[in-house]
Order: C-alpha cells, then structure tokens, then sequence
C-alpha cells in the first residue's frame, strides 16, 4: 500500500497531471479536463425548453437534436477537440462524453424519448482506414463517457459501417455535404438496431449532412426513433 503512495508521489513528481485545456494541476477525481473548465469555460449549448439546440430544421425521423457547448472558432474547445482527433487523447472524449451524458440527463424531451425503451448509442464511424490511420474513433470515447454517466448501452462495434471514405467536408455546401455522404453508412446487423431508440453521438454538429445520413440508414434498419448528441454545435 505504502509503495503504491510513494510510486504515484514520483510519477506525479516526473508527469504532473495537468489540465488539457488550462494547464493547472488535476485532483484525484479529475482525468483530463479539470472540473472547472469543464462547468465554466464552454458556452452551453442546451437551453432547457428547447429541443433543439440550434436552428437546424430536423428530418421528421429525429425528435431530439442535443448539444452540449457552443463550438467556438479558435477557442478552447476548437482546441480541445482538436486534440481528441490528432492527439491520441482518449481520455479528453471520455471526459467531454462524461459532461454531454450529464447535460443529456437535464433534458426532459431527452428522458422522455428513452424512458422505457430499448436505447442505444451509435458513435457515428469513421471509414476503416481512417480508423487505422487516427488509431481510434473519438466519438467512441465520447460515447464511452456518455454510457458511463447514463448507463445507456452503445451499440456493438460494426453494426453500423462507413464504407466510402468522404472527402473532408469543410467548404461544402449543404448540398454538396449531402451528395457526399449519401450511401456512405451500412448496417451490417439490422437485429440489433430494430425496435431501439438510437442516439447518434459525434463531436460536432454543424450541417446535420452526415448524422442525419446515418439516421436515414438507421430508421431504414428498424430503429424507431433517432436522438442527435454532440459536444458542439457549430
Ligand atoms: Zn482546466
């Protein structure tokens, strides 16, 4: 027990545990993102009331589009997201997932829509290569950290493929997104999506192009409803 101490008291010495966004030292009980930056130094999204959290005109089969913070260009969050996807810092997504999770749980519409129902999470996936590429899916993680504060269940990985890589996005139009996207998602095990309530998790929305892509993909499969969760919204 002792040697425990003192081998944490010399890991701490040599690779202090800081904050990935204000560079201040972690408690025991935080992971990556400290406690206060993760309650204040984001812009929330979600305003209680709104199902919605922006002005995105949703397809029928979406009842809930939920985002937790503000996508600020050039900031913090742009930053921190950036860092999920580049950086190999899974723990970053499983934080941001564990404040989104928190944030879904303080939406009625959203307790509403899941309340006695089979539900699940859907990260939305990346192209295998891409996957190989990165080393890992950062919605997973934040999936992980949604699932872990909900005890929502996420749905087994390659039930749902991508299997076109799309070109990057940035600059499209909404049109053009679409043609992109579209055919880009399959569900390779329809068993498991049918008769659930899914919730497509990603990091951003901005468009809607590609998580209402692979809700239209969903639905077709069997799900009965279909629930947008991000971390930003453009
Ligand atoms: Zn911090």
């Amino acid at each position: 027990m002792a040697f425990k101490y003192i081998k944490e008291g010399i890991l701490e010495v040599l690779f202090p545990r800081v904050c990935s966004v204000c560079g201040l030292h972690l408690s025991d009980n935080e992971h990556f993102v400290c406690m206060q930056c993760l309650n204040h130094k984001f812009e929330e999204a979600y305003r209680p009331g709104k199902s919605n959290s922006g002005d995105v005109i949703l397809p029928e089969s979406i009842s809930i589009q939920h985002a937790l913070w503000n996508f600020d260009k050039g900031g913090y969050l742009q930053e921190l997201l950036h860092q999920l996807k580049y950086h190999r810092l899974t723990g970053v997504g499983e934080d941001i997932g564990r404040q989104l999770g928190k944030s879904l749980l303080q939406n009625p519409a959203f307790i509403k829509s899941i309340e006695r129902k089979k539900v699940r999470l859907v990260p939305v996936p990346l192209h295998p290569r891409k996957r190989r590429m990165r080393g890992y899916n950062q919605a997973f993680y934040i999936a992980k950290g949604v699932a872990e504060v909900t005890n929502l269940k996420i749905l087994p990985k390659d039930a749902v493929v991508r299997n076109r890589n799309t070109k990057t996005q940035t600059g499209f139009s909404l049109e053009k997104r679409r043609k992109n996207i579209q055919g880009a998602f399959t569900v390779s095990d329809p068993e498991v999506v049918k008769e659930t309530v899914c919730v497509i998790i990603d990091d951003v929305f901005t468009t809607g192009a590609t998580t209402f892509e692979l809700s239209r993909v969903l639905k077709k499969a069997g799900s009965l409803d279909l629930l947008i969760a991000t971390v930003a919204q453009a």
